[in-house]
């Protein structure tokens, strides 16, 4: 059957399931060319339908080969059943029955990594959104919630594992070397949350004992090479349970948890019940082949798909508009996590760097949507940094709003109330407006309306009467299918910093800090006997995802930098001290008039290498310019060359004035322990690197501290950081080369690692960029049906290697175009993924602007093109 034509889906047209399944009784018979899954339903027609005599819908794909149908044990023949493009409807199904169906699936020729697929040597299933439909034919919406008993059959010797959700019940040997494992989940569940694993794998175990005294099995299943490198999973794991438990009461309920780790898969991670099934690169750690970063990715991830288990699992989304129910709140948490475990403001400045990067840019693009899309075309592509990034925001500002205590009782209101349910954001927002007594009406517009708002701050201060004005304006720029927005609630943390760089009192009570809820278009506090016009801090810890406008000079910004008690505010007002030094640099490249480095930044920046007393970590942050994808998403037109050279001229000009500060912090901070990845290393790691990419503008010095570090690391932090400076400097090709071949000679056999030696050369910023990503599309360690190697290569140049991928001739759009054509067909969702930068056409200058749109154009006269990228093209059209 073929694609159905894309169709649009509305909230406004939910109605709830005519039919439910109670029990669901899957077998899956696995064989070299085809999977035999019997399924066994126990249906009924549900109550709370307003129709009562419309036939049973059951959603799949076109793959299904149907076997047999049964309805209470008697075989329905083909005129009693139709089958569509989405599924099979069968006309006569009683109120109450048993629906037996037997299908045969090819999940050895399955691409789309959607449903039930052949990673490697293994079997597995993504189910989230829509996969299961490709499983099998079913309910595959997430408010049908049934309990599953799985019984897997395969060869014993290929598939000695035999993993599903749940606990085992039963399991043994059958005839011809094969054998079986069966499952049952006591909770009930969503078809998305099923997971089937079959493989050769071994595995790492642990316990923990809950804070009933319950001991749980954990397991993480991986191939044996990897088995060295599940250690830091199963502590993340294991501080994941203590922390939820402690911060908001929530206990894991099956007797095991399982992880499985697979190499071919779409995303970071899965939740399904019990069984959460992980891309390696979202698991796998050891400081040998894994960076900082991968370190605390694998934390992250390893914490959020386990958090899920109750904020997505027992209590789960009534359909997909309620995808930021589950994952904005289950983002939240997991920030919340590792801020506990590391440094609070560092991931919060991480965080934000992140949403200001990218998700303002998506909410300025033509696939701006809101928290809760209202409308959507392909499901797949709303999982997007608005739904899960902003999402998360919007948790945090009613966390600022209501505090602590109040925050608590609403999210244990809401579990205990909607336990076991499949709910939707309102219930979420109505459980914290209940516990609070605070009125949420105009809150809510958070989730309803698309764009990222921003405020301009005036302020004035009267000498005779020793007042202070601040007068706060708040807009929001139109977006798709949203021309006129209403005011939004925004809570705005501040504190007014004196001459002396303390904080000054706010109110009577002595208030140095306070959040303050603007919720008209316009408002203005007066703060009263003020001796001295002070220097506001606004927005302090980001306390919502706003732009927001003060005219600072220079002077005030490095008051706040060397002063403010909020140590984001510190941060932020380096960054935007940076950005305005960057963009008259950006003006001056545009007009081609000479270019001359600011001062003020020289200086500040030289004090903070000079201040040994300063956190390695915050030193890092705060010396990292604003990256050029930040600046271009702040840009009216982004000229890319021009903020190129900008930005090359501003880390040129600061390398070159402090050389000498640079050098000695790269000595004193060299590592005399042992690896660890913790925070205070981390930090120290992150400022040595950053300050050797600032020497490699040094000649001669930089490359050779390079090259030495490259040589002597013990860990690929140090190890990859010198191999990306020496592979972006033009003056150390011949140590880069050497490397490079170094690199792939000792780590040919670690997949993840090579990737890291993909992408180092897809960002690499010399000339010719698309040539190397080209010649390297040739390489055995890259393949194109992989998601994480199509994401290392193709992903990371044409969305991080600006100037290369934006070049004149538009080469890089039209290599762009080839590959979303090739992966139409094998994989849709990296496809969609990849489409991102040509969506931004109408930002660039011509002639890119009418190259990109070419592109675009092409892809979209394709024949055959796949739902999920034909919503994004013409869209972006
Ligand atoms: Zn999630």
């Amino acid at each position: 059957m073929k694609d159905a034509t894309a169709q649009t889906i509305y909230l406004k047209d939910y109605q709830v399931p005519e039919f439910l399944i109670d029990k669901t009784h899957l077998v899956f018979d696995l064989n070299d060319e085809f999977c035999r899954v019997r399924s066994s339903l126990s249906i009924r027609r549900n109550p709370e339908s307003q129709s009562s005599s419309s036939p049973l819908f059951l959603h799949g794909g076109a793959e299904l080969e149907l076997q047999k149908i049964e309805i209470d044990s008697a075989v329905i023949s083909e005129t009693d059943y139709q089958r569509t493009a989405e599924g099979l409807i069968i006309d006569q199904a009683p109120d109450n029955c048993v629906i037996n169906i037997e299908v045969l699936i090819k999940p050895h020729l399955n691409t789309t990594m959607m449903g039930l697929y052949k990673s490697r040597t293994m079997y597995c299933t993504q189910c989230e959104a829509e996969g299961f439909r490709n499983i099998t034919f079913y309910l595959d919406r997430p408010d049908v919630m049934s309990e599953f008993t799985t019984k897997i059959i395969a060869d014993k010797q290929q598939f000695p594992i035999l993993l599903s959700n749940g606990n085992p019940i039963d399991q043994g040997d059958i005839e011809n070397g094969r054998h079986f494992a069966t499952w049952h989940d006591p909770f009930k569940k969503p078809a998305y949350l099923f997971a089937l694993v079959a493989g050769d794998l071994s595995v790492v175990e642990d316990s923990f004992t809950t804070c009933t005294n319950r001991n749980i099995l954990l397991q993480i299943f991986v191939e044996e090479k990897d088995l060295n490198k599940c250690d830091h999973a199963m502590l993340s794991l294991k501080n994941s349970m203590r922390w939820d438990e402690q911060t908001y009461g929530r206990e894991y309920d099956l007797d095991r948890f399982m992880i499985v780790a697979v190499d071919d898969f779409n995303m970071g991670a899965m939740e399904n019940k019990g069984l959460n099934i992980f891309n390696t690169s979202a698991v796998l750690a050891n400081p040998k082949t894994t960076t900082d970063a991968a370190f605390q990715r694998v934390e992250g991830i390893v914490a959020h798909e386990y958090f899920h288990n109750w904020s997505g699992n027992r209590v789960t989304c009534r359909d997909w508009f309620q995808l930021s129910l589950k994952e904005g709140f289950t983002v939240y948490r997991d920030s919340q996590f590792s801020a506990d475990m590391n440094s609070p403001v560092v991931k919060r400045i991480e965080d934000v760097v992140y949403l200001r990067t990218h998700q303002f840019a998506e909410d300025a693009g033509p696939m701006s949507h809101p928290v809760q899309p209202d409308a959507y075309m392909e499901i797949n592509n709303f999982y997007t940094l608005t739904v899960y990034e902003k999402g998360a925001e919007v948790v945090g500002m009613i966390h600022s709003l209501l505090g602590d205590e109040k925050f608590r009782q609403g999210s244990d209101l809401y579990f205990s109330r909607h336990d076991g349910q499949a709910v939707t954001i309102e219930e979420f927002v109505g459980a914290m407006e209940e516990v609070s007594g605070q009125d949420l009406k105009q809150f809510r517009r958070w989730y309803k309306q698309s764009g990222t708002p921003v405020i301009d701050v005036t302020s004035h201060y009267d000498p005779e009467a020793k007042t202070y004005n601040l007068t706060f304006e708040q807009s929001c720029p139109a977006t798709p299918g949203q021309s006129q927005k209403k005011p939004f609630v925004i809570p705005i943390k501040f504190g007014l910093v004196g001459a002396d760089g303390r904080d000054l009192p706010l109110n009577n009570q002595g208030d140095q800090s306070m959040v303050f809820s603007l919720y008209e278009t316009s408002q203005t506090l007066v703060f009263e006997n003020l001796q001295q016009p002070p220097v506001p801090s606004l927005l302090r810890g980001f306390s919502a995802p706003v732009k927001l406008n003060y005219n600072y000079s220079s002077d005030q910004l490095a008051h706040l930098m060397a002063n403010d008690s909020d140590g984001f505010n510190r941060w932020d007002a380096g960054q935007k001290l940076s950005l305005q030094v960057l963009n008259k640099l950006i003006e001056d490249a545009k007009a081609e008039r000479e270019l001359v480095m600011d001062q003020q930044l020289i200086k500040v920046f030289k004090s903070l290498l000079s201040d040994h007393s300063l956190d390695p970590a915050m030193v890092n942050l705060m010396l990292q310019l604003p990256s050029e994808a930040q600046l271009h998403e702040q840009a009216e037109i982004i000229y890319v060359e021009a903020i190129h050279r900008a930005r090359q001229f501003a880390r040129q000009s600061i390398a070159t004035a402090l050389e000498q500060q640079l050098a000695s912090t790269y000595q004193r901070l060299t590592e005399t322990q042992d690896y660890a990845p913790e925070a205070n290393q981390i930090g120290r790691r992150a400022l040595r690197n950053c300050v050797l990419g600032y020497l490699m503008k040094v000649k001669t010095v930089g490359p050779e501290l390079a090259w030495q570090q490259f040589n002597n690391a013990s860990n690929m932090t140090d190890k990859a950081a010198a191999l990306s400076a020496l592979v972006n400097c033009e003056t150390a090709q011949n140590y880069a080369t050497q490397a490079l071949k170094a690199f792939e000679q000792d780590y040919c056999d670690e997949t993840l690692a090579m990737n890291l030696w993909l992408q180092v050369q897809a960002t690499s910023q010399l000339p010719e960029g698309l040539e190397r990503v080209q010649a390297l599309m040739e390489h055995s360690a890259f393949n194109i049906n992989n998601p994480n190697k199509a994401r290392s290569l193709l992903g990371a140049f044409c969305s991080a290697n600006p100037i290369n991928f934006h070049n004149k001739e538009g080469s890089g759009y039209e290599f762009l175009q080839q590959q979303i054509i090739a992966l139409n067909a094998l994989n849709p969702q990296v496809a969609a993924r990849l489409v991102t930068p040509l969506t931004r056409w109408k930002k660039l200058p011509e002639p890119n602007c009418q190259l990109m749109r070419d592109a675009l154009q092409q892809i979209a006269n394709h024949k055959g093109l796949v739902k999920d990228i034909q919503e994004i093209v013409t869209k972006s059209l």
